[in-house]
């Protein structure tokens, strides 16, 4: 088995392992980071796409807001290319608590959370899709954060300061010895090879599976799992994000997402990381609440659901709570200290916006068992905008293509995000084994009204044509995946784009399964 020694191991490929495997390798110290699949395959890539301005937690938790407010600062000046800045809205509607908002502004003020009130007049100005029922407006510092281009940006950084990145490697073993955690043994997903990495010090950052990472050291990790389902709708009915006024339950959050709104979120218990299923309740919850912001938003064309998975830390006291009213702050174990296990730390659960002070809190542990005393940095170095194009900009695209000047137009493969074919050739020459969800995650391949029903193929029979790869392109899974998040959604508009894509794939190209597309 080849091998290779490094200082330190981190496990995920997630916002999280990302950011400590950078504050790792700014401090000097040699990290080798192993992703099971795809940069943003788990929670990071399945999230709500908000930048947190502290509000939604001034008085669930307070030192969670006051460390969104800050980390939402300190993210703009780093990443500013894969933030939009919407600004965000707290409102509050006739049936919420009325002493809610006095009490809300007085923690944001003692948070340290920047909010005003401002008029509703101000708001259905800028905002006419929204309720004119609306009681009282606060203005706050929410955006929208683009996750799959600030892994990117982390993964290129990280690169480009000789950090090493393993996609398709999944941890399976961890190696012990005399009471420490010596390295691990990978498998390579793409060969089926096996590796082995010494390191001193193993990092558990596997999001929503670090109960099972944790199991290959022996170390039982109390943790329970939240899934909460989100819905997109075909366009952007807000161009702020939109946040209820009142204590945080489910579907009270409207998120701005390039074309697209996003409705969210619900949060039920569910048992694996992999159960990411949505209920038809859940759908009809997150319509419901959002009809109270925009009403008639149902009549709106419902673009596509899915569910991100949270890992909460459940120490013994809190076991069987709801996980809704577990905190949703971040934990750090030392398991040395904990469980007797030396060279291995885990850090479970938070937000994505604030996973670089996530990881300043895993160096901190980390950095002197690997006798670095060099300090933390991440929040003064620049994640360097990345050498590809801001592809998701949709305005932006569409000036490129229509922007021709002499030469024969763009050969467009996605009608509906605008992708070029010299666009996926650029992109299929720079993933490593590339696979559509891959190119998916990095161009929004599908992701538009038609869900893939023309693109899909075009890019699986380019992805053929210039890699000799898999038999139908990987498009099988592909479709699937984009089936899974039109399933929920079969009225109107959607089941019909529904139909019709079902009927390409299986009547005319004979491609899934009728019994897995049921
Ligand atoms: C529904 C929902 C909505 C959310 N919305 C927001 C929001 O709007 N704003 C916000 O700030 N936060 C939000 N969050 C929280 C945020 O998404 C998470 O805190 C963050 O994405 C967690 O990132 P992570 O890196 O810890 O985990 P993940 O992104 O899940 O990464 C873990 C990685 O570990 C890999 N892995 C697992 N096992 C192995 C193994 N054995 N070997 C190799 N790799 C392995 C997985 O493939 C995965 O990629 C939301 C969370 C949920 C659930």
């Amino acid at each position: 088995m080849p091998s290779l020694s490094t200082q330190l191991i981190v496990i995920g490929g997630g916002a999280t392992g990302l950011g400590v495997a950078w504050d790792a390798c700014l401090r000097g110290i040699k990290v080798v980071l192993v992703e099971q699949s795809d940069l943003g395959q788990g929670t990071s890539g399945r999230y709500h796409g908000l930048l947190h301005s502290g509000g939604r937690y001034v008085l669930s938790d307070p030192p969670s807001a006051t460390d969104c407010a800050r980390e939402n600062e300190i993210l703009r000046r780093l990443a500013p290319t894969t933030i939009e800045d919407t600004g965000g809205l707290f409102v509050s509607a006739p049936a919420d608590p009325p002493d809610f908002p006095d009490r809300w502004l007085t923690a944001c003020q003692a948070t340290g959370v920047p909010a005003h009130e401002i008029s509703r007049a101000s708001v259905l100005q800028r905002e006419p899709l929204l309720s004119p029922n609306l009681v009282r407006c606060f203005e706050v510092l929410d955006a929208s954060l683009d996750s799959f281009d600030l892994l990117h940006l982390l993964c290129a950084a990280l690169r480009a300061r000789g950090g090493q990145v393993w996609l398709r490697h999944r941890v399976e073993r961890l190696v012990q010895r005399q009471g420490a955690i010596v390295g691990a043994e990978v498998l390579d997903l793409a060969t089926g090879e096996r590796a082995s990495i010494g390191a001193q010090v193993v990092v558990n950052a596997a999001g929503p599976w670090a109960r099972s990472v944790a199991s290959l050291a022996g170390v039982d990790l109390p943790i329970a799992l939240g899934r909460g389902a989100m819905l997109a709708m075909a366009s952007r009915l807000v161009s702020t994000v939109v946040n209820r006024c009142k204590p945080p339950s489910d579907g009270d959050i409207l998120v701005p997402v390039g074309t697209v709104s996003i409705l969210g979120t619900t949060d039920e218990p569910v048992e694996t990381p992999d159960d990411l299923t949505i209920a038809p309740w859940e759908i009809d919850l997150l319509l419901a609440e959002a009809e109270i912001l925009v009403p008639g938003i149902a009549g709106h064309r419902a673009l596509r659901a899915w569910s991100g998975i949270r890992p909460l830390y459940r120490p013994a006291p809190a076991a069987g709570a709801a996980t809704r009213l577990l905190p949703r702050a971040h934990t750090i174990l030392d398991h040395g200290e904990t469980h007797g296990v030396r060279g291995f730390v885990s850090v479970i659960g938070g937000k994505l916006t604030t996973f670089r002070l996530m990881a300043e809190q895993v160096l901190q542990v980390i950095a002197p068992q690997l006798g670095s005393d060099t300090s933390c940095s991440t929040a003064t170095t620049p994640l360097e905008p990345s050498e590809r194009r801001k592809f998701h900009q949709l305005p932006g695209r569409l000036e490129r293509v229509e922007r021709t000047q002499g030469a024969p137009p763009a050969q467009l493969l996605c009608e509906c995000e605008l992708i070029t074919r010299s666009d996926l050739e650029t992109a299929l020459g720079a993933i490593e084994a590339p696979d559509l969800d891959d190119l998916r995650r990095d161009l929004r391949l599908g992701m538009g009204p038609c869900q893939a029903a023309f693109c899909g193929y075009r890019a699986a029979g380019l992805a053929l044509r210039r890699l000799g790869a898999p038999a139908d392109g990987g498009l099988t899974p592909f479709l699937h995946e984009r089936w899974r998040g039109l399933r929920p959604l079969g009225w109107g508009h959607t089941l019909r784009q529904m139909e019709f894509g079902r009927r390409v794939a299986l009547e005319l190209l004979g491609l899934v399964e009728p019994a897995e597309t049921s």
